[in-house]
């Protein structure tokens, strides 16, 4: 897709407060233009200039013709019986991203991706069969965030939910965060200064990219962190994690340790359930070894089939494993699988929406 004029102008929707102060100043308007500015962003919703009705015309059209509000829409929205709602995000360069809105007991859930595709290569992943395009850009997170919120406020999920917000926010889209490290921060802050969420509410999951939690370690601000762990045998998460042949299991669990203690906040590690490979009673005590001495929470995730020779456990046996952890020590909690009627796992809603204008894309392994 070629460029336009429009692709140099700022997005507004990625402007932190700071940035969007600046813009404000640059565009000769009186600094409480700012606040003005950001409620209708951020807090509305809008997606329009028109809607901002206590702007004056002079500043709407200054903003027309100078900025962009969001050029991102919705594509495409499948809810499922639950009332996980997947949506498929246009992007201006014509690459589309997945994030997904989770109903739970008291609170909304969004589910962003950070990248598009995932340089990772998880064989049992949606995402990572696809390969990598690029990052996303700060603007391109906080929109999924703002395209569903708007879509909750006119009544998207009415059908399964009484709230109008959305509450929390998981990093456990399409990509690996911390390797967008900085737009991921970007996107945080303004998602939790200017949108409001707390961030203690506020997820960051990663597959173990051991310099971008060390560096997250030196922020003045805590961050919650989840780690996508699905072994604690080296051999066998270098096949389900190939991230594991450069950071393996054995320093990442120490850096995971070194993250909880410093942070005082309990890590959640992801282990997603795959017949014959690590679901067994023997890899359940592997598991409880090599987590010994770590604050932590262990989330078991019954695997969602993507087109890969991967299986889900018997339901009994991921409970056999359940018990042999919580035995031991560990909170362990069994996720349902969220939306298991309509492409659950991270990336199928995108891969089957491939169509002629987006190939899929190559694999690449870390
Ligand atoms: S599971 Fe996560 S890290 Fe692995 S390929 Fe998929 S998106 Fe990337």
């Amino acid at each position: 897709m070629k460029p336009t004029q429009t692709d140099t102008l700022p997005v507004l929707t990625g402007l932190r407060r700071a940035e969007l102060e600046a813009l404000v100043a640059q565009l000769d308007e009186k600094p409480f233009r700012a606040k003005q500015l950001e409620k209708w962003l951020f807090e509305k919703t809008v997606r329009s200039f028109e809607d901002m009705t206590d702007l004056s015309k002079a500043f709407r059209q200054k903003l027309t013709e100078q900025t962009v509000l969001s050029p991102h829409t919705i594509r495409q929205k499948i809810s499922s019986r639950d009332g996980t709602t997947k949506f498929l995000i246009n992007l201006a360069d014509g690459q589309t991203v997945e994030c997904v809105t989770i109903v739970q007991d008291h609170h909304l859930t969004a589910c962003l991706s950070s990248q598009v595709g995932c340089t990772v290569g998880c064989p049992f992943c949606a995402t990572g069969l696809s390969g990598f395009r690029r990052n996303l850009s700060v603007a391109e997170i906080v929109d999924q965030f703002l395209l569903m919120q708007h879509a909750v406020q006119q009544g998207a999920l009415k059908e399964f939910s009484d709230h109008d917000r959305i509450s929390n926010i998981v990093f456990m889209g399409m990509g690996e965060p911390l390797l967008n490290y900085d737009r991921l921060l970007a996107a945080i802050e303004i998602l939790n200064r200017q949108i409001g969420i707390g961030l203690r509410r506020i997820t960051i999951s990663t597959s173990g990219i051991i310099p971008g939690i060390e560096k997250l370690m030196q922020e003045e601000r805590d961050y919650n962190l989840a780690i996508s762990l699905h072994s604690a045998n080296p051999e066998t998460r270098d096949t389900l994690v190939p991230i594991n042949r450069k950071y393996t299991v054995a320093t990442l669990l120490d850096v995971a340790k070194r993250y909880a203690d410093h942070t005082g906040r309990r890590i959640t590690f992801e282990y997603t359930m795959l017949a014959g490979h690590n679901a067994s009673r023997e890899n359940a005590f592997e598991l409880a070894e090599a987590l010994r001495g770590i604050h932590c929470h262990l989330n078991l995730i019954a695997y969602n089939p993507v087109d890969s020779p991967f299986q889900a456990p018997p339901r009994a046996e991921i409970e056999a494993f359940q018990r042999i952890m919580v035995k031991a020590g560990f909170p362990t909690t069994i996720r349902h699988n969220h939306g298991q009627d309509d492409m659950a796992a991270c990336g199928q809603l995108r891969i089957q929406s491939v169509d002629n204008n987006e190939q899929p894309l190559p694999m690449v392994k870390a």
